[in-house]
């Protein structure tokens, strides 16, 4: 063994401790920690894109990292940062998460590890969380792009057998022109249209209901109406990023009856809201869905990276993605065959997180940090009303608020970002820049388990303070 590796082996327990302590360390200052580090310090220091010949061992490593590159960590994980969706660690998702790194298993179906069963456990666990069906079965994968792409992948398989094709066989060009309808469709899923071959010109925008980012169900019939033959996917909504937005999921159920296409719901963090009662309604019918994406980095609050495809069509996965090999097991028609019904061979134990929340947090606390999220969106948008300076674009209905600046004297679009600028500067929160209807506009999406009213006080202070202040 390498000296420096054989010191580490030796070490090993005096690792542990250290990396522990700058754990602590980090997260005793996330209050305090910008949201958004000075660009300076999200450089590299010279000479540290380079390999050296010569280790230094695993805690000089650490401390190397720790002395020069923790200011330019963001606290994103913290109670704060509202940009994007961004969801934060709780303590027994975080615990987890550790411990698949240092367990290291290979989560694919292997029968010399407890894993793919966890993740079996988990799956069931959060379809009984949010009132999906035993129909559905499940896999973890990295993120919702590819619990997007899976569920494409799947439903593209769905369109080539209604027509006597296997297109994981033959390839896409035997099924032809797809048509994939949606009104405002996340960004991931054009790129798995890319990926899969399918190609982003199958996307075709379909109108939305006025002032709403909902889809309109009788622009979508004409839609179908007119084009009988075509293999067509529909892609709704549970949740749009800008306005959280929810298609109306039994209307297109009963188009659905009619004409006949896959029905893909991207839930990846609307779905969540199905473990409130009060918000479970937005979600009808997603029950009867052909596939459904559910982020966990996000509203479930589980580190990156963990997202949950869902499907009712488990043979017609396995035939998209087994993986036949003479030295591995081979498909069967099982859950928990994930070899055979992911796009990844190996894979890190990726459920454990989840399955802590779970197991810690139970039904109630995961129903109480989704409920005050959105308890506090409403109150950081009902302030922002009260504040001269900004007005709302849409009403706040769950956990995003999406607003604009008020007396724009020049170009909108300067103006935000300048603001944003500011706010950035200014550390205390986090909100990202979006367009609404084509215009300017801002988003804060409350997703960290942590966020509390004092940070909702803290929050309008800064945007405030930031509103009227020179650059
Ligand atoms: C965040 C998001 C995605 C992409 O998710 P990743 O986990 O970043 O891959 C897809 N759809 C919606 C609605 C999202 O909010």
């Amino acid at each position: 063994m390498h000296p420096t590796l054989q010191q580490d082996l030796t070490r090993f327990p005096l690792i542990l401790d250290h990396t522990r302590r700058l754990a602590e360390t980090f997260l005793a200052g996330l209050n305090e920690r910008p949201v958004c580090p000075p660009a300076a310090a999200q450089q590299l220091r010279p000479g540290d894109d380079r390999l050296s010949a010569e280790g230094v061992g695993a805690q000089a490593a650490l401390d190397h990292f720790w002395q020069h590159y923790a200011d330019g960590l963001s606290a994103s994980a913290g109670p704060r940062y509202f940009g994007f969706v961004t969801g934060g660690a709780t303590p027994a998702s975080l615990a987890g998460d550790w411990l698949v790194s240092v367990f290291d298993q290979n989560s694919l179906l292997s029968h010399d590890t407890i894993a793919a069963a966890i993740e079996l456990a988990t799956i069931e666990q959060l379809k009984s969380l949010l009132g999906l069906p035993a129909a559905f079965s499940g896999s973890l994968v990295s993120g919702a792009t590819m619990a997007n792409f899976c569920g494409l992948a799947i439903g593209r398989q769905w369109l080539g057998a209604q027509r006597g094709v296997n297109v994981a066989q033959q390839g896409v060009a035997a099924l032809g022109m797809v048509h994939v309808l949606a009104a405002c469709p996340h960004s991931s899923s054009e790129k798995a249209l890319g990926m899969l071959g399918i190609g982003r010109d199958a996307l075709t925008p379909i109108a939305t209901l006025p002032d709403s980012e909902a889809i309109d169900p009788d622009a979508l019939e004409r839609h179908l109406a007119a084009h009988p033959a075509t293999p067509t996917i529909v892609l709704a909504s549970a949740g749009t990023v800008n306005t959280t937005a929810f298609d109306n999921i039994s209307r297109l159920l009963a188009l659905r009856e009619r004409y006949g296409f896959w029905l893909h719901v991207d839930a990846a963090f609307g779905g969540v809201a199905a473990c409130s009662p009060a918000c479970a309604p937005l979600l009808e019918g997603w029950q009867q869905a052909d596939s459904i994406t559910v982020d966990a980095h996000k509203w479930l609050n589980v580190p990156y990276d963990s997202a949950i495809q869902f499907t009712r069509h488990l043979a017609l996965q396995m035939q998209v993605f087994q993986n036949v090999s003479a030295y591995m097991e081979a498909p069967a028609l099982r859950p928990d065959h994930y070899l055979h019904l992911t796009p990844e061979n190996s894979r890190r134990f990726r459920a454990l997180p989840l399955w802590m929340a779970l197991k810690a947090y139970g039904r109630d606390g995961i129903r109480d940090m989704v409920e005050r999220n959105i308890l506090l969106a409403k109150q950081l948008g009902d302030g922002l009303t009260a504040s001269e300076g900004f007005y709302l674009l849409a009403p706040v209905n769950l956990n995003v608020v999406c607003f604009a600046l008020t007396d724009i004297t020049d170009d909108a679009e300067a103006e935000r970002d300048n603001f944003l600028a500011r706010l950035d500067r200014h550390g205390i929160i986090r909100c990202t820049a979006t367009y609404y209807q084509g215009q300017p506009a801002i988003r804060a999406a409350l997703v960290n388990w942590m966020t509390e009213e004092s940070d909702i006080a803290l929050a309008l202070d800064s945007l405030r303070v930031c509103r009227f202040t020179a650059n």
